[in-house]
């Protein structure tokens, strides 16, 4: 089966940018199944990619290969096996025992991130070519890892633009008793992990190396710690030697977690307390209270997955590191991030910069934070690079 672009709307796939939008395909010949692999053909037949095609999507099929040559199990086969050793290599296995090892487009296979968790691996499927290769996916998984399991945590909102149901559970082996509670072990610290119902798979594993800069820059602050989820930076705040650590989160259940962390690693309750609300609210109840920190992390959850969004995800940003700035002590540290794709590093670094001007604070930057290693940006697709983070320290 083929597909054919309308002229000129082949330069994309020429710079090995993977999307084919509906907008640029003139025909399609045949009636490809949903996730079946097509060629993609310029306006003058000269062959462009193969793509699993998306019958619902806007996004109507992602190039697997820009090269004319069979998409089997041979080819996925390959492509995990890279995904793989580039983790191997890079030694990431070292810092953690929960790492990404497929990063969809980033590591050429459109849809399909693959996390490992100790013993267990973690699958997502969120397009209708990783959903017509999963299977083959799977035992390809598991013959390259040696493990026996794979969790199945398909039930990322995008799905629905593809026009997949939800589905999660496992997809191969099983669960052991031995497994429960799951525990991993990164940096040297202990996390309870739910790979179940967690967000994402379980645990921001993209976090990794920002955790570990925190705990390096933790000692003897008193630290709030804005989105904290299950604890991520509030643990290794404590394990840096933070003077106190207050952890806020709007999820009553990832507080929960948060307490067990802190004691999994035998850090002082004393040390810490839990606040659940909006940080929207409670930064403004903090300030109100004339209540200040040492550093403050600011981890948000995606306020624009698009450009469209933009507008109003600025405004959010800059709320709270506006506030965040008026709750610093001279000399104390921001560790603000944004995780939105449609907000790019160098807009994000302006919005802080407006929050600090309108909080009339002087502040620099004294470090550029980024996703971790593991979770690479491949050249031909900058979309792959979405987390940036800065270290601020207030005059
Ligand atoms: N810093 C975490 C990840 C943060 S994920 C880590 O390293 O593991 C974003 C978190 O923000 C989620 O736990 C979600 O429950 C929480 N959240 C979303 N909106 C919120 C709000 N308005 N106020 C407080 N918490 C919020």
């Amino acid at each position: 089966m083929t597909i054919i672009l309308k002229p000129g709307r082949e330069k994309s796939l020429l710079r090995r940018h993977p999307w084919i939008f509906s907008g640029a395909i003139a025909h399609v010949d045949g009636n490809p199944a949903s996730g079946s692999t097509v060629s993609a053909l310029s306006s003058k037949g000269e062959f462009l990619a193969q793509a699993a095609y998306s019958p619902n999507s806007q996004i109507r099929a992602r190039a697997w290969t820009f090269a004319d040559e069979p998409v089997d199990a041979d080819f996925f086969r390959t492509k995990i096996k890279s995904a793989i050793e580039i983790r191997r290599r890079s030694k990431v296995e070292r810092q953690s025992d929960a790492t990404r090892l497929i990063y969809a487009e980033s590591d050429g296979l459109p849809g399909l991130i693959v996390d490992r968790y100790g013993d267990v691996l973690v699958l997502q499927s969120l397009t209708t070519g990783s959903e017509f290769w999963k299977q083959t996916i799977a035992d390809i998984l598991l013959e390259e890892t040696g493990l026996q399991t794979i969790y199945e945590r398909s039930d990322a909102d995008v799905r629905e633009l593809e026009g997949l149901p939800v589905v999660t559970g496992l997809l191969r082996g099983a669960i052991t008793d031995r497994q429960l509670p799951f525990t991993i072990a990164e940096h040297g610290l202990k996390f309870s992990v739910n790979f179940e119902s967690g967000h994402k798979t379980g645990f921001y594993l993209d976090q990794r190396a920002n955790r570990l800069r925190v705990r390096e820059l933790a000692d003897g602050r008193d630290v709030l710690d804005c989105f904290c989820y299950t604890g991520g930076f509030s643990v290794n705040a404590l394990a840096g030697g933070a003077k106190s650590v207050l952890s806020v989160d709007s999820s009553a259940d990832a507080l929960k977690l948060v307490s067990e962390n802190v004691a999994l690693n035998g850090l002082p309750a004393s040390s810490h307390a839990c606040c659940e609300g909006d940080v929207f609210q409670l930064l403004r109840k903090f300030r109100d209270e004339g209540r200040s920190f040492d550093m403050i992390i600011l981890d948000p959850p995606k306020f624009a997955p698009t450009a469209a969004q933009a507008e109003k995800a600025a405004r959010g940003y800059k709320d709270i590191n506006l506030l965040a700035f008026k709750l610093l002590r001279a000399g104390g540290l921001l560790v603000t991030f944004s995780c939105s794709g449609g907000v790019d590093a160098s807009l994000f670094q302006r919005i802080v910069a407006g929050a600090a001007l309108d909080a009339g604070m002087d502040a620099q930057i004294v470090e550029h934070l980024a996703q971790a290693s593991d979770h690479p940006i491949a050249l031909n697709f900058p979309e792959g690079a979405y987390l940036k983070g800065l270290v601020c320290v207030k005059g």
